[in-house]
């Protein structure tokens, strides 16, 4: 399955272009990501992780995600998030994702830039674009107070020896919600942006005051990624709205769900003035 929009993101990354990139889970989650591009008339990134696959399927995520496109008329990317398996990586790929992710940042710098280079190997004749991530972005469940900041000097020698499209940066976010206000190191993402020339991506955005995220963006940041507020929003308001209701119907509860989910990212691209 072969997409047309590969090279679509490539040249849209390289010009600057900026992205919102939405993790869904579901079909009402898809829905309420389309929705949101379609009233802001803007192009998007559906994403994916592993267990979100896993949950969906592959072949039905990625059919109901093109199908739900097309529907809204919107122009979107479908990108593998987070992927530690280089078997996952290959199924995608063979699945027409425009982008994949190869989250090695754990490993020591040297196996990063080994699977790293495998990864951007096998996606080249796809036609695919390649995430990888250097430094320390706290997962859920993690500490935050680790200290793993993408140093710029490594970046740029990341960025040579792999030839990846995308950087997932750590600049001071983290996955999941903030107990206190994270304080991005805008300084660093400077540095970093002006060490390497690729597309900078923000992990951890759930939660990150509006003004540090627009300031992100205007220092190399393309691509913000939100998953755990869009999880929240939908879980919430489906408490919310059961609390008081015995209704079983689910076509009359999950509408509501899915528009805070529409409404939610109607306002970042709003405050992210992307
Ligand atoms: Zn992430």
């Amino acid at each position: 399955m072969e997409s047309l929009m590969k090279q679509n993101l490539r040249q849209a990354l390289k010009s600057g272009q900026k992205f919102l990139a939405c993790n869904f889970y579901n079909l009402e989650t898809l829905q309420a990501i389309l929705q949101a591009a379609a009233l802001k008339k803007k192009a998007i990134i559906l994403q994916m992780t592993q267990s979100s696959i896993e949950y969906m399927g592959l072949l039905p995520a990625v059919q109901m995600a093109r199908a739900m496109k097309e529907h809204f008329g919107v122009q979107a990317f479908l990108h593998l998030d987070h992927a530690q398996s280089l078997d996952l990586i290959q199924r995608c790929l063979d699945a027409g994702f425009d982008s994949v992710m190869i989250d090695a940042s754990e490993k020591p710098f040297d196996q990063n830039v080994a699977l790293s280079q495998q990864v951007v190997q096998k996606a080249r004749s796809y036609g695919a674009c390649v995430e990888a991530e250097l430094g320390y972005v706290a997962k859920l469940g993690q500490s935050t107070q680790k200290k793993g900041f993408t140093d710029p000097e490594q970046a740029r020698v990341f960025v040579e020896q792999t030839g990846i499209d995308l950087l997932a940066v750590a600049i001071g976010s983290a996955h999941g919600f903030y107990k206190e206000p994270p304080n991005l190191d805008i300084e660093r993402l400077q540095t970093i942006h002006q060490a390497t020339s690729v597309a900078l991506v923000l992990h951890g955005s759930s939660g990150i005051p509006a003004a540090q995220l627009r300031q992100a963006i205007q220092n190399g940041i393309q691509k913000i990624n939100l998953a755990t507020e869009i999880k929240n929003r939908f879980m919430q308001t489906l408490k919310e709205k059961l609390r008081h209701s015995n209704e079983i119907d689910l076509r009359k509860v999950f509408p509501a769900a899915r528009q805070a989910v529409t409404d939610l990212i109607v306002h970042k691209f709003e405050e992210l003035q992307i």
